[in-house]
């Protein structure tokens, strides 16, 4: 087994799309990036190359890539899954969560797990995703950005 972790935060501006876990969410706020600006799927990709020892998702998919400008996160995830495939590794299981003060995440985090199972070809209960405010605290409960954490378990096919 292997195990791997990783944070991401971006900025919350007016003027764009609120994605999270490939989920596009109504918001007055939304992330601001090079790609969709996804930090909760951001996290859970740099995770998998944590455990893989493979470096950093700048590494891999750098925002000076025109290449990644403005592209769907979820393919991203897909294309790590297909990196720990290769190396002969596949989910054991992953534990994600997102601070953001509001919107609420509630009604979107089925979905977020769907997404995740479904990019990294595993079973929605290894799919672990979660919420919380900043209770008005730091950048977070500030609304000025989201911080998103990933711990991934993967095992050895
Ligand atoms: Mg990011």
């Amino acid at each position: 087994m292997r195990i791997g972790q990783s944070t991401d935060i971006h900025r919350l501006v007016e003027g764009r799309r609120l994605v999270l876990g490939g989920v596009e969410i109504a918001s007055d706020l939304g992330l601001l990036g090079h790609s969709d600006a996804d930090a909760l799927t951001h996290a859970l990709a740099e995770a998998i190359l944590g455990a893989l020892a493979l470096g950093d998702l700048g590494k891999w998919f750098p925002d000076t890539d025109p290449k990644w400008e403005g592209v769907d996160s979820q393919v991203i995830l897909r294309e790590v899954a297909r990196m720990m495939d290769e190396r002969g590794y596949r989910i054991g299981n992953a534990d994600c969560l997102v601070m953001i003060e509001r919107p609420k995440m509630a009604p979107h985090i089925q979905k977020m797990r769907e997404n995740f199972a479904s990019a990294l070809s595993c079973g929605i209960d290894q799919i672990s995703v979660k919420a919380t405010r900043g209770e008005g605290l730091g950048f977070v409960g500030e609304r000025k950005g989201v911080q998103a954490f990933a711990v991934v378990l993967l095992e050895e096919k």
